[in-house]
């Protein structure tokens, strides 16, 4: 077919929305430092890459795997501190978090239904949520990067939000919102819609709402293991009252069995786990203490509860370029990938960098302190 001619087809039998999408951008990482993803920086030590070569090696591949996926739902249950007492009926499996984010706007994607979220906030929230058809309305949050607690109360009363996703700790701002916060607008949502309190940080924050599960049968907890150190593995669960339903829009076997494999082996290592998360909540202590030298320079540093700190530049007088962008583009000469936040709402002159090894944060802080040295005596780096 001329590319003229399937132009044509494609412009006929595609949505208009998804024509004007341009793609979630993934840029090549090849032999860069990949501090744009929230991975967690350590490889499995080599007697985890033992138990998982074990584990995979008697995966029967020719069978689809367990519908229900009851051992591994047992195993999330037990190694992820999620209580005892929730069936496991009300838990279910994704192929990654952001597929459970998919279902949920799918099945919930009435005629004018609205998917309500603080903005900025996970991008996936807002594309999900179109994709499904929905609408979306974003709440800006405050200069603190607290919920706008009035503005989202009028905007429940006004659109009755099917969904109310609030990521804790937020992505990109990488803070806890109060929970009283989250309290009020658990009951003004009773009756109208779900609240989707996402913990995808929750290792790195060790704040959840799972224990509140039994309270509000209109809430769900969803959490990946994708920062804490398996996001090869594409593995997200949700829980709540609601599961049965969400069920019938979840795609069968939509966790592989190579998946449930890792998960099943990998898991119980706890000891592992905990030695990388305090490794790298030590890190970001040190970055954090680093950073913060650089105040006299511009550099506001926010604290944060995650795997990633938000960072927001000076105001460059020697360069038309925005900060956030000339910086970025600096980093990405010198290997290093970090995500560029400045288009967002309120971010302006923000970058996003995932914790990574103590080499990787010394020479991204070596190239941040290089800039701003050079910025405020106004040459070049
Ligand atoms: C990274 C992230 C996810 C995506 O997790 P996956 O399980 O890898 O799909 C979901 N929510 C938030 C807030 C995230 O930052």
């Amino acid at each position: 077919m001329a590319k003229k001619q399937q132009d044509a087809l494609l412009k006929t039998i595609l949505r208009d929305d998804v024509q004007a999408l341009s793609a979630y951008l993934v840029p090549d990482s090849g032999g860069l430092i990949k501090l744009d993803a929230m991975e967690n920086p350590y490889g499995l030590p080599e007697g985890a890459q033992n138990v998982l070569a074990n584990a995979i090696k008697g995966v029967p591949l020719n069978r689809y795997p367990d519908p229900n996926y009851r051992m591994l739902k047992q195993v999330l249950r037990e190694t992820q501190a999620i209580d005892l007492a929730i069936p496991l009926d009300n838990i279910l499996l994704g192929n990654g978090s952001d597929e459970l984010i998919s279902m949920l706007c799918v099945a919930c994607a009435r005629d004018n239904a609205v998917v309500l979220a603080p903005s900025p906030s996970f991008v996936m929230y807002e594309m999900s949520a179109k994709l499904a058809g929905m609408q979306f309305v974003g709440v800006p949050l405050k200069l603190d990067f607290s919920l706008d607690i009035s503005a989202m109360l009028a905007l429940i009363v006004a659109y009755r939000p099917a969904l109310l996703f609030l990521a804790y700790p937020n992505n990109p701002t990488g803070n806890l919102f109060a929970r009283s916060d989250i309290e009020i607008l658990l009951e003004a949502m009773d009756g109208i819609g779900v609240v989707v309190i996402d913990e995808a940080y929750y290792h790195f924050a060790q704040q959840t709402w799972f224990s509140r599960l039994s309270e509000f049968p209109h809430l769900i907890v969803m959490r990946t293991v994708s920062k804490l150190g398996l996001a090869g593995i594409r593995l997200g669960f949700m829980a709540g009252a609601l599961m049965s339903e969400f069920n019938k829009v979840r795609p069968p076997y939509n966790v592989n069995r190579l998946t449930e494999a890792a998960a099943l082996a990998l898991l119980p290592l706890a000891g592992v786990w905990q030695e990388q998360i305090d490794a790298i909540l030590s890190e970001r202590a040190e970055v954090l203490r680093e950073l913060q030298g650089w105040s006299d320079y511009g550099l506001e540093v926010f604290d944060s509860a995650a795997n990633f700190l938000l960072l927001r530049l000076p105001v460059l007088t020697d360069v038309e370029a925005d900060p956030a962008d000339f910086f970025c583009q600096i980093c990405r000469t010198q290997g290093v990938l970090i995500k560029n936040l400045s288009k967002m709402p309120s971010l302006q002159r923000c970058i996003r960098v995932t914790i990574g090894s103590r080499a990787e944060n010394q020479v991204f802080v070596e190239l941040l302190s290089r800039h701003l040295l050079s910025s405020r005596l106004g040459r070049p780096v």
